[in-house]
């Protein structure tokens, strides 16, 4: 609805450079493997690419007594990427507060968030988009999440640890028991992650 951000959230499809350099998740094989599954959200460049970032952080870094506080954090990724990552264009979603983790349940907290989401994947909401000066119906669409492993665990609600420890290959997750060691290994390393669309 912002003259000077509007045009900006097409920057992914108008202005970017299609050279074969990896410049923004938009030049990625996930995104266009995203198109090619999704072509009506993917024919209105206004809809809203999102990636969820969320992860712990101690808000009181002198105390000797741990607090963990969470933040869920939404990285509109439709901006050029000198903008995308840029603070003031995350969208704090939540902070859960501590003093200790929500662990596996953070489901409840990201309830909220997680219908919100789901209303506008599957049934967009009426805006105004002030450079073409018309309404239109917008989607919103969440690509991918980032986190470190032990936040992976609480995400996925699949432990990380052990001998099932990769969420994604799941019960087929390769992994061995060193002789002289309490810990399980995992491995190969998981080269699915890298192309997750042959699985
Ligand atoms: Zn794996």
């Amino acid at each position: 609805m912002s003259t000077k951000t509007s045009s900006l959230m097409t920057w992914h499809k108008d202005e970017r450079i299609n050279d074969g350099i990896m410049r923004h998740p938009a030049d990625s094989m996930a995104w266009k493997s995203f198109d090619e599954l999704h072509p009506s959200f993917a024919t209105e460049p206004r809809n809203v690419r999102l990636g969820l970032a969320s992860d712990e952080f101690q808000p009181f870094r002198n105390s000797k007594s741990s607090h963990s506080i969470w933040h869920v954090v939404l990285i509109p990724y439709n901006l050029p990427p000198w903008l995308c990552m840029k603070q003031e264009n995350f969208i704090l979603s939540m902070l859960i507060p501590g003093p200790n983790g929500p662990g596996d349940a953070i489901d409840t907290y990201l309830q909220p968030l997680i219908e919100e989401l789901k209303e506008l994947w599957e049934v967009g909401i009426g805006t105004f988009d002030a450079s073409a000066k018309q309404n239109f119906k917008l989607h919103a669409s969440l690509l991918w999440t980032i986190n470190d492993f032990p936040a992976y665990e609480n995400l996925s609600g699949w432990s990380t640890k052990g001998k099932l420890a990769c969420p994604f290959c799941n019960k087929d997750t390769s992994s061995i028991r060193l002789t002289n060691c309490e810990a399980e290994i995992a491995g190969p390393i998981h080269y699915r992650w890298m192309y997750p669309i042959e699985r």
